[in-house]
């Protein structure tokens, strides 16, 4: 194995360097907890941006992937495969929705959500429309429609000319979205109903309900990017189930792969029969062996599980909302957005890593995105680490 230097020194050789990488060099892991080269244990509370919903060795999980790895390992959309066709049952049932279409990531599975509003909003009987409104401090992908999406203006310029027909709302502001949509005529809307990036704001409820209502009065598609806030995140499958409407698209990610990559997007009835063939494809979309991983993640997420999670997460939100240097919490379920009186986000994550727990920041904030499968005695132990910097 490469040490340690000379690992580094090749990364930042051959590999372009988009990330700022910290300074942890991780062998392998079980359960919610990680291990570094040196041996050094972490409790893991990202969870790889919430991707590894299961955590680490999750039998059925490892089961479920290396025996459809044996059988054949991808087919190409060519033909017909069954663990994609089981995986989309499974979403379509849960979601009350109608149909799902595959993607390997979240910016693609937006991708894909946004060509359907655009063809849906163009091709209606009466008149053309493809405006889509999302919202300021939002995070939707780094392709360019979906760079152009995102409401951080981090650097975006750079990048220009950017997608065209795309407009920011401001967050929770009922009256101004009303006023967009009169002026610019949206064919969607396309929010994240706990923002993820922009500092993990669970949406005001009347927001989304307004957001929801005009929808229904303009023909406006609403699009919810559940790519971080989905897949037991927040306590329900969907987060939509907290907010009660019913999305016309849902995206998905990140949790649905338990680290592999997989994406996609359920259809509402409106929706579901607007793509057609010729109109949009992925080569991996529909992989066999992320599918039958998926499929498992499904499973485990009953409502038994999902009743125990919600528990956990009203004890960690319990536990933080003591702790001294805690002046809020925000998200909802196991997505935890923490305000702090005398530190950075940054701060708080360098020193938990130090204390022996892994976080990430979302703006000025603290976030947690722990595995939802993590036990009561990894819960227990993270929670004294976290004690340790807060309290
Ligand atoms: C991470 C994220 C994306 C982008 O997903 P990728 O898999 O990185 O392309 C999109 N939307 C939200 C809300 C996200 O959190």
């Amino acid at each position: 194995m490469m040490d340690r230097t000379q690992l580094k020194e090749n990364d930042l050789k051959y590999i372009v360097h988009t990330y700022n990488r910290y300074d942890i060099v991780i062998d392998h892991a079980e359960g919610a907890v990680l291990t570094d080269v040196n041996g050094r244990k972490y409790y893991d509370l990202c969870s790889g941006y919430g991707a590894n919903s299961l955590g680490y060795g999750n039998d059925a999980w490892l089961e479920a992937v290396t025996a459809q790895l044996h059988k054949v390992q991808h087919t190409s959309n060519l033909y017909y495969s069954e663990p994609g066709v089981m995986l989309a049952e499974k979403l379509v049932k849960r979601s009350g929705l109608s149909k799902v279409w595959f993607a390997n990531s979240g910016g693609e599975a937006n991708e894909a959500a946004i060509k359907t509003a655009r063809k849906y909003g163009n091709t209606l009987a009466d008149h053309r429309k493809n405006t889509i409104i999302s919202l300021k401090k939002s995070f939707h992908g780094r392709t360019i429609a979906t760079v152009t999406a995102t409401g951080l203006a981090e650097a975006q310029e750079v990048f220009a000319p950017l997608a065209p027909g795309f407009i920011h709302a401001e967050v929770d502001n009922i009256a101004q979205l009303e006023e967009l949509t009169a002026k610019y005529d949206p064919c969607a809307f396309l929010m994240e109903l706990v923002q993820g990036e922009g500092g993990v704001h669970a949406l005001d409820r009347a927001f989304v309900s307004a957001a929801a209502g005009l929808c229904k009065d303009k023909d406006i598609l609403f699009i919810d990017d559940e790519v971080q806030a989905g897949i037991g995140r927040t306590g329900t499958l969907f987060a939509f189930e907290q907010y009660d409407i019913i999305p016309d698209i849902v995206s998905f990610a990140k949790g649905i792969g338990a680290g592999l990559p997989i994406g996609g997007i359920i259809c509402s009835p409106k929706t579901c029969d607007v793509l057609v063939p010729g109109d949009h494809g992925s080569t991996f979309g529909m992989n066999p062996v992320a599918c039958a991983g998926a499929c498992v993640v499904l499973d485990t997420l009953d409502e038994a599980f999902l009743e125990t999670l919600r528990a956990k997460a009203a004890r960690l939100r319990s536990a933080l909302s003591d702790m001294k240097s805690v002046s809020g919490l925000d998200g909802l379920g196991m997505m935890v957005g923490i305000d702090l009186k005398d530190m950075s986000g940054n701060e708080a994550v360098s020193r938990l890593m130090e204390e022996g727990a892994l976080a990430i920041p979302a703006q000025d904030r603290l976030r947690l995105l722990p595995p939802l499968t993590i036990s009561d005695a990894e819960l227990d132990g993270a929670i004294a680490v976290l004690k340790k910097v807060l309290d």
